[in-house]
């Protein structure tokens, strides 16, 4: 037993008016008691964390942690503000790592770049000439190689430069296959320690080439206890099998019904702005069908990645027919742009929308990157939180992390102030899709999620309530344990 004493804690959407003290035995809260406190409990451990304010544990209900992990380990291209600029991070890493290492770069956006364009393969490979080097865009739906790498890859259709959709995924993933068990681990210890510093306990993580491979999920699976937060863990691949045999209660995460905004890709009901594209299914309703009826008979919680209103409807159809396994709490990630009607058929579908607040963050607006897509009027039918909840759907919150930077305050502050007023949410609603809302989603509601008697102790600690812009995070705390201190 210990006590963790003098915190203002958030309890039914809001904080206590007093500060309070968690009687923790088991991992879990077994009473809330005053502060200070009482006599009788004084020879109990105690930890006093100075009037700071305690969230219960947040979780991110959709990252890839395994490449934020990985990647973080690797150059971070996000500063660059030139061809040069990437160059110079590049040839900088490429004279730290031996012969034959991995150079794994992230987080480039071109279109912030002054030149507007990717490196030439010429560039890069001036900078990195003898060692494998894989640079990603900053949506991860496209990439690049130097030649050195180019070489190694057997099965590349495609002579562009830079790669594409599947051309793309199947580059990208060939290197994380050749990773050894050791580097895989390091790449989830290393995320483990962002997600503490980030602000959360919990992660719902991706693993799989998002095709036929689950990848390295049974190595995960056994070593869950390594990690000092604690991993949710989703095959991403359409092997049902596979899930089976690995003891995974559900199965996807972001395989693809469709694909980017950034790329044209994701599949709308009318063309981009400045192209007669429509974006792409990228398989048919009857391959839907029989996926997720195979998935939901055998008792698999579903997770697709549909960005477009035409894929949001094509899966949301499918999880409409099958209503009678609504109970395994079938989810649309991203689910970013959505008309009335849609929103009306999800409430039907009793489908979970796992949902980004970076994304209007980053890029809504009517000056932001979907407006210049998409236009500024269907620009405001994305991201819909409050009209969502509105609806009775419960929704999410996730980062999408590597996609976008991992950070609870921030995530919070986003669905907070969305660029459409329309669409923002209280604090309390904010701090609902990362708590309440994602336990439930992993049918954990009973456990996690709350500040409250039975339920594990999981808190995340700051300075300030989370809405204040300059709040920090003091504490992580799981299973009434202390996993990062700030101070
Ligand atoms: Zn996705
Ligand atoms: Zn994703």
């Amino acid at each position: 037993m210990n006590i963790l004493a003098n915190l203002y804690l958030w309890i039914k959407g809001k904080f206590t008016e007093e500060p309070k003290s968690l009687l923790v035995h088991n991992t879990s809260i077994s009473e809330i008691l005053p502060y200070p406190v009482p006599e009788q409990y004084k020879n109990i451990s105690m930890k006093d964390l100075n009037g700071s304010y305690a969230y219960p544990g947040f979780i991110d209900t959709h990252t890839h942690s395994f490449e934020g992990g990985l990647y973080s380990l690797g150059v971070d291209l996000s500063t660059a503000k030139n061809i040069e600029d990437i160059l110079a991070l590049l040839s900088a890493a490429n004279s730290k790592k031996t012969k034959d290492e991995f150079i794994f770069a992230w987080q480039m956006d071109e279109t912030l770049l002054k030149e507007r364009r990717f490196p030439t393969l010429t560039e890069l490979n001036s900078a990195v000439p003898d060692k494998p080097l894989i640079l990603r865009r900053i949506d991860g739906h496209s990439c690049m190689l130097n030649s050195y790498a180019r070489n190694m890859v057997t099965g590349l259709k495609t002579k562009e430069e830079i790669l594409r959709g599947g051309e793309n995924d199947y580059a990208v993933h060939f290197f994380h296959k050749r990773l050894n068990d050791e580097a895989i681990l390091n790449a989830y210890r290393a995320a483990a320690n962002i997600g503490l510093q980030a602000g959360f306990t919990s992660l719902h993580t991706m693993i799989g080439d998002a095709e036929n491979s689950i990848n390295h999920y049974e190595l995960i699976r056994d070593n869950l206890n390594k990690f000092p937060l604690r991993f949710i863990l989703y095959p991403q691949s359409f092997n049902i099998k596979a899930a089976l045999e690995a003891g995974a209660n559900r199965i996807g995460g972001c395989i693809l019904a469709d694909g980017s905004i950034g790329s044209e890709t994701a599949a709308i009901s009318e063309p981009y702005l400045n192209s007669n594209s429509w974006g792409v299914l990228y398989q048919s309703d009857e391959f839907w069908q029989k996926f997720i009826t195979e998935a939901s008979q055998h008792r698999l919680q579903v997770a697709i990645h549909c960005i477009g209103d035409r894929a949001i409807r094509q899966i949301n159809n499918v999880y409409k027919s099958l209503a009678s396994t609504a109970d395994l709490r079938h989810q649309l990630i991203h689910c970013e742009i959505t008309p009335d009607n849609l929103i009306e058929e999800i409430a039907t579908s009793g489908a979970v929308p796992v949902m980004q607040p970076n994304f209007d963050y980053l890029w809504g607006g009517e000056n932001g990157f979907y407006a210049k897509k998409i236009g500024i009027k269907r620009s405001r039918i994305m991201n819909r939180f409050a009209t969502l909840l509105k609806s009775g759907i419960t929704i999410t919150g996730g980062s999408d992390w590597y996609i976008t930077s991992l950070n609870a305050a921030h995530s919070l502050r986003a669905a907070i102030n969305h660029h459409n007023p329309l669409e923002r949410l209280s604090t309390a609603q904010a701090i609902d899709i990362y708590t309440k809302n994602a336990a439930w989603l992993n049918s954990e509601e009973d456990t996690y999620g709350k500040i409250k008697i039975g339920y594990k102790a999981d808190l995340s600690i700051y300075s300030h309530p989370i809405e204040n812009e300059t709040t920090e995070l003091y504490y992580l705390i799981r299973d009434g344990e202390i996993k990062y201190a700030a101070i």
